[in-house]
């Protein structure tokens, strides 16, 4: 039969830590999720309205300063027309008026500078031509109105991209040639781009060729370049200011490939004005809460595991007193008290269980050491009872069951212990040897019966003639008995031998067969003597003795 393992023992520590995180620091990180995501998307609502304020209202700031620059050209433009002899003076004061040009062309109808000025009222070298072969001129020389043109370098010159801002003379309603301002792009994007920057957006400005006229430095464009495929897509999706937002997302603008919230923005002049704000933006702002919400869940999982250390130690604390209390009682000591201050409310029902298991182990214990107890006192009662048997036995081993006397092993035992005494005391030792006179006719007048009841009934004689407690009377055999006398001299033995006689005499015991008409004794008697070697010698001086009673006619004493 295979035993089945015992299940895994499951940790408290463990589940509490497992309980408190779920409890405790999910919902934390969740929130902090959320608050995150939350304030991405505010970060991000936010950034698209500030694209979307900034485009339309840079666009309208760009289109306004370019119109108020055409304006001045064109009132110009209109005084030559209708004056031939305004020439490069009248240039001069345009520049100086409108200190944001470069510098001003005066072109005749062929398309040859007639008057060049330069901000700083400089005559410029006249070159043959110039302007003749450019798309301003020649749509103006068409019949068209004054116009911003698209960017250009005039290399001529410099190397400054330019924009210009152009308007025919016409004189009697005929083209006459052309006025033309030369802006530095740098005048009207420096500034705006600046502040765009330190708000994490970027310009891009195309003119209507699809040219770029200006690009943040985050751009992958430079000034001049063909804006391509992306700027064509641009202008498509540009709106018109005032008809609502819409924020593109698009890749490819940024020098660092990422991804990009766009707006762009129709302009009245034909171009397009694009403000670009990279994605990655939107994670700065996040950073200082991400460090806030980072020290949050670190302070969190600090108290947490400060919690577990707690609740670790309370409860190690607890159980380590109640196993104490436990161990203690195994040794012999008290059982523990649940309403010992270091056993927490929790754990008291488990010490009132561990008290009442003492309680009752107590209770066992004292039952089983009164069991134990009785026991020991039933045996004791019962040893001594044995013993009382034994040495009942033992007595009777040495008693002779008919009379009460002592039997031969008495007699000998008694006999050589009460010799050993009396030499080793000094004291005196008497011996009396009796035999009852013409007994085998009395057993052949009365029967053996009879004769065992006389032979009592003589025992009973002889014995009330005892008067020391010390002394003692055996029935070696038959009808004869010894009777010892301690501590008695010889004449006091002859005293009591004859007492003997006259005892078993006042007995009475009917006896037909003897002369004397009753049952009488003769007693030998021998007193202990210096030559002695052992008991036997005395015995037989007694015997001796009584030899010569019975020789000398029965019935009395002899030493
Ligand atoms: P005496 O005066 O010379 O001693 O004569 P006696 O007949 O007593 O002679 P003896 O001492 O030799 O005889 C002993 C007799 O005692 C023999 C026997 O029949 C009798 N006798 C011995 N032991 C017992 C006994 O236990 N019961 C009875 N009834 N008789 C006994
Ligand atoms: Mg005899
Ligand atoms: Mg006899």
């Amino acid at each position: 039969m295979s035993e089945t393992p015992p299940p895994p023992a499951w940790s408290l520590r463990k589940r509490l830590a497992r309980g408190l995180v779920l409890t405790a620091m999910l919902p934390m990180v969740l929130f902090a999720a959320i608050l995150l995501v939350s304030e991405w998307q505010r970060n991000r609502d936010e950034l698209m309205r500030r694209l979307d304020a900034n485009a339309t209202l840079n666009a309208a700031v760009v289109d306004d300063f370019l119109d108020s620059q055409l304006a001045g050209v064109r009132l110009l433009a209109n005084q030559m027309g209708d004056d031939p002899g305004l020439g490069g003076e009248a240039l001069e004061r345009l520049l100086h008026t409108y200190p944001s040009m470069l510098r001003a062309h005066l072109v005749d109808a062929r398309g040859d500078v007639v008057a060049v000025r330069d901000a700083r009222g400089r005559v410029l070298p006249q070159l043959a031509g110039l302007v003749a072969g450019e798309a301003w001129f020649q749509s103006m020389r068409n019949g068209s109105d004054a116009a911003v043109s698209g960017v250009y370098r005039r290399s001529a010159y410099g190397t400054e991209e330019v924009v210009g801002v152009a308007a025919p003379l016409l004189r009697d309603g005929r083209f006459a040639g052309a006025l033309q301002a030369e802006i530095p792009v740098q005048t009207f994007t420096r500034l705006t781009a600046e502040s765009l920057g330190r708000r994490g957006l970027a310009m891009l400005l195309l003119d209507a060729d699809n040219r770029v006229v200006h690009a943040g430095p985050e751009l992958r464009w430079i000034p001049l370049a063909e804006a391509g495929a992306d700027g064509l897509a641009l202008q498509r999706n540009a709106i018109t200011p005032g008809r609502g937002a819409r924020i593109l997302r698009m890749d490819g603008l940024l020098r660092d490939g990422g991804t990009a919230y766009v707006e762009a923005v129709a302009m009245r002049n034909g171009w397009t004005l694009v403000l670009v704000a990279s994605r990655s933006h939107l994670l700065v702002p996040l950073l200082p809460r991400l460090l806030l919400l980072a020290a949050l869940l670190a302070v969190s999982v600090a108290g947490v595991a400060w919690a577990l250390w707690l609740q670790r130690r309370l409860l190690g604390r607890s159980i380590g007193y109640l196993l104490g209390s436990l161990r203690g009682y195994a040794l012999g000591g008290r059982m523990v008290s649940a309403r010992n201050d270091a056993i927490p409310e929790e754990l008291r029902p488990l010490a009132d269980g561990i008290g009442e298991l003492g309680a009752r182990m107590n209770a066992a214990f004292d039952d089983l050491q009164t069991a134990l107890e009785e026991r020991e006192h039933e045996i004791a009662a019962r040893t001594a009872s044995l013993r009382e048997a034994v040495s009942e036995l033992d007595r009777l081993s040495r008693t002779d069951a008919m009379t009460g006397c002592l039997n031969y092993r008495g007699f000998t035992e008694t006999g050589e212990l009460l010799f050993r005494e009396a030499r080793a005391s000094g004291r005196s030792l008497s011996v009396l040897a009796l035999d009852i006179d013409h007994f085998k006719r009395y057993n052949d007048l009365y029967g053996h019966a009879e004769g065992d009841g006389a032979l009592r009934r003589f025992a009973g004689a002889v014995r009330s003639a005892l008067l020391h407690a010390d002394d003692v009377l055996a029935r070696p055999g038959g009808e004869e008995f010894t009777v010892f006398l301690p501590a008695t001299d010889h004449a006091q033995a002859l005293q009591v031998g004859a007492r003997v006689c006259q005892r078993v005499r006042d007995a009475d015991i009917a006896h037909l067969g003897s002369p004397k008409g009753r049952l009488t004794a003769s007693v030998g008697v021998a007193t202990l003597q210096p030559g002695d070697a052992d008991l036997e010698d005395m015995l037989r001086r007694a015997d001796a003795a009584l030899y010569r009673v019975k020789a000398a006619g029965r019935d009395g004493v002899s030493a």
